[in-house]
């Protein structure tokens, strides 16, 4: 039936090239979605007008068609959607899980470091105040009211259940003082929007998803399944680097890589079926599931690579 059709996107922000990490978190997407008869879209998160280029989308696009990985739809540009944003923030502010915040960033910053050489957790000291006509004409952000005094828990599908108070995360500027929305309000409200059931992306987002939970029942929407997947490290076990070797996906496709074989093998980062190390799209694509997913950082190894593209 429609309502179980599963929806995955890949919601890459345009800063930089098509990665070896954002290329693994979209096939894991395509995979998810293309093996169980649903949809993978694309989203370009291009909020950040500062850091985001045109190159940037180009060279995302490019690389995942060497990849061959096709949304199932138009892509989506996150920024071209702002105003829709506003009316969700607008609807939060109505419902009184929003407010205005008047204080500068120095304000705020002061009645931080107040609070913690006090010992207490920081609130807001606005949130309880009811703004004036005088006061809507000054610079304000719109900041979400985090509920009090309860733990919020994500389902994650590869981490498990992980909870927070949800005191410790602070009431979030969902639109900044220049009228922009902010990521992870504008995230909530697109991943709604476009029906996506399963939100799989790096587990540096983990963080997020607990801010983004408490959004998602602040509208009275149901929240996604989240998957948070491990970050891809160097063989060394260190962060991934330049100095590990090539990390851009179409330096890949300039040393001759075939797409297959990376396919074949970034399905293989992170995810493992049994011993199996050479296998078609087919194969991947019956056996992919997020219950297979490690939890363990994955490491790049360049010499594997090599040998699953000399197979092709
Ligand atoms: N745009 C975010 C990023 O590139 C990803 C957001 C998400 O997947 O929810 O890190």
């Amino acid at each position: 039936s429609p309502s179980s059709t599963v929806v995955t996107r890949f919601a890459p922000s345009p800063t930089g090239y098509l990665h070896i990490g954002g290329a693994r978190t979209a096939l894991f997407n395509w995979l998810y979605a293309k093996g169980r008869g649903g949809k993978f879209l694309v989203r370009i998160e291009d909020t950040d007008r500062e850091r985001s280029t045109e190159e940037a989308v180009k060279a995302i696009f490019d690389g995942l068609s060497w990849l061959e990985l096709f949304g199932d739809e138009e892509p989506v540009f996150q920024f071209a959607r702002a105003d829709r944003h506003r009316e969700v923030i607008n609807e939060l502010l109505a419902t009184g899980h929003a407010y205005r915040d008047f204080l500068t960033a120095d304000e705020t910053t002061a009645l931080r470091d107040q609070a913690k050489a006090e010992g207490r957790d920081f609130v807001s000291p606005w949130r309880d105040r009811e703004p004036s006509v005088d006061d809507l004409a000054k610079p304000h952000t719109v900041r979400f009211r985090r509920p009090l005094d309860q733990a919020v828990a994500v389902e994650d599908a590869v981490q498990g259940t992980v909870r927070w108070e949800s005191a410790s995360l602070d009431d979030l500027v969902i639109l900044r003082s220049d009228g922009a929305p902010t990521y992870n309000l504008a995230v909530v409200v697109d991943d709604h929007d476009m029906g996506v059931t399963h939100v799989i992306r790096g587990d540096d987002h983990l963080n997020n998803a607990a801010r983004q939970s408490l959004i998602y029942d602040a509208l009275g929407w149901t929240r996604p399944t989240f998957a948070h997947i491990p970050l891809i490290h160097g063989p060394d076990g260190a962060k991934l680097s330049k100095r590990h070797g090539a990390q851009a996906v179409h330096e890949y496709a300039a040393m001759g890589y075939l797409p297959e074989a990376m396919r074949n093998y970034l399905a293989r980062l992170g995810w493992a079926h049994g011993d199996d190390e050479l296998f078609s799209d087919e194969q991947a694509l019956a056996w992919f599931d997020l219950a297979g997913v490690n939890k363990a950082p994955a490491r790049l190894d360049f010499d594997k690579l090599a040998h699953v593209n000399a197979h092709w």
